[in-house]
Parts: structure tokens; C-alpha cells; sequence
């Protein structure tokens, strides 16, 4: 896959601030892409269908499954999430570089096929301020605060499976971080060579 883009998987809990992360971060790059997973959750309110997610319903997601369309997937707080193999194969071969906004099952699966993938965790500061920002989304009961600090905890478990950590104390300075991670894949030495071929050529012709 060395003449392709590369592949990073970004995780964070709910609450982390991960997708206006992401959000931001593609606007500024424009030669990186987000996959648009498959999931059989409800919309929220303010989603997309295709932006957000492919919204399906539980047998179009277990027919995909069955055959074969998945790089990776996973039950996530009772609904399923995939990332669909053609979109993701045909768009790093056009040489973009492919984000996959995964949890930690997904970023096993995809680790164990393509072990050159770059992985990236996205932490809150602390719990209060993890906490404050599930309780500032307003869409949810106390219980369900309660159960997603839980949860949050149990993904936050996987950091250290990771290559890069990222802790989102401030927007613009966690916002610097990502592009330093893409900034400096794009400095190494193949794709600087795939990049400046014919400077390389001519500075020691
Ligand atoms: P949400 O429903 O809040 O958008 O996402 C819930 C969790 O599912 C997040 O941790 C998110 O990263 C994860 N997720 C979203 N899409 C996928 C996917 O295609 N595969 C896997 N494994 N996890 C996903």
C-alpha cells in the first residue's frame, strides 16, 4: 500500500469532542477523507444521511456483513457500526489519506489487517470536564450521563493501543496536535520521495 494514502484510525469517548475535531481537521486538509460508517442507530437530531452516517436497518446491516462488505465492525451501546471495505480500498488508491472515526473493537480489527494504519486517541482533560460536556449536550437523562461516563471509562481503558494521544483541553491547541500527526506522516521519506521524485533526481544529477 506504499504508493497509497495512509490510513488513521481516530477513537475518543463520547464527549471527547472527536467530531468537531475530525470536522475541522478535514476542512484544513483538503487531501484527507473521512469514512461515513454504516450504523443501524437512530438519526439524531441535526444529522445527515450519508454526512453523518448510513443510516440501515438491522438486515441490511447483518446482509452487508454477510457478505464480506466490512473492513471492520462492531456493537457499539447495542447498535451495529461498520466501515464499508470498497470505499475505503478505491479511496486510499486515488492517494487520499483516510480517517476512520472508530471505537477501540473496530481499531483491533483494523490493526490486525493493515498494521501500517496510524492510531490516534482523543482524551478529555479530566472526568468532571468529560462529565460537563455529556451533561451540556442536553439530550439525555441523568441515567444515561451516568451510563456514558461508564462507558467513556471503559473505552478510555484501550489508550494505550494507540500511537498518538491527544488530549482535548483546548480546541485550537488539540486542533494543532492532529495536524502535526498528518503533517509529519507526510514529511517521511516515501511519500517525500513519491512527492519531490524530480527534485530528488535533479539535486543529484
Ligand atoms: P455515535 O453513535 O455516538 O456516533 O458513536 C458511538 C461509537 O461508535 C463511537 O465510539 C464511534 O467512534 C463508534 N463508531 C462509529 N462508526 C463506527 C464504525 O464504523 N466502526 C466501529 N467499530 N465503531 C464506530
Amino acid at each position: 500500500m506504499s504508493a497509497t494514502g495512509t490510513l488513521y484510525i481516530i477513537s475518543a469517548p463520547s464527549g471527547a469532542g472527536k467530531t468537531s475535531l475530525v470536522k475541522a481537521l478535514i476542512d484544513a486538509l483538503p487531501q484527507v477523507r473521512v469514512s461515513v460508517s454504516h450504523t443501524t442507530r437512530g438519526m439524531r437530531p441535526g444529522e445527515v444521511e450519508g454526512v453523518n452516517y448510513h443510516f440501515v436497518d438491522r438486515p441490511t446491516f447483518l446482509g452487508m456483513l454477510e457478505r464480506g462488505e466490512f473492513l471492520e465492525n462492531a456493537e457499539v451501546f447495542g447498535n451495529l457500526y461498520g466501515t464499508s471495505q470498497l470505499w475505503l480500498e478505491q479511496t486510499l488508491a486515488e492517494g487520499y489519506d483516510l480517517i476512520l472515526e472508530i471505537d477501540w473493537q473496530g481499531a483491533q480489527q483494523v490493526r490486525r489487517l493493515l498494521p501500517q494504519a496510524q492510531s490516534i486517541f482523543i482524551l478529555p482533560p479530566s472526568q468532571q470536564a468529560l462529565r460537563h460536556r455529556l451533561t451540556n449536550r442536553g439530550q439525555d437523562s441523568d441515567e444515561i450521563i451516568e451510563r456514558r461516563m461508564r462507558e467513556a471509562v471503559s473505552e478510555m481503558s484501550h489508550y494505550e493501543e494507540y500511537d498518538y494521544l491527544v488530549i482535548n483541553d483546548n480546541f485550537a491547541h488539540a486542533l494543532e496536535d492532529l495536524k502535526s500527526i498528518f503533517r509529519a506522516r507526510q514529511l517521511q521519506l516515501e511519500a517525500q520521495q513519491r512527492r519531490h521524485g524530480g527534485l530528488l533526481a535533479e539535486l543529484l544529477a
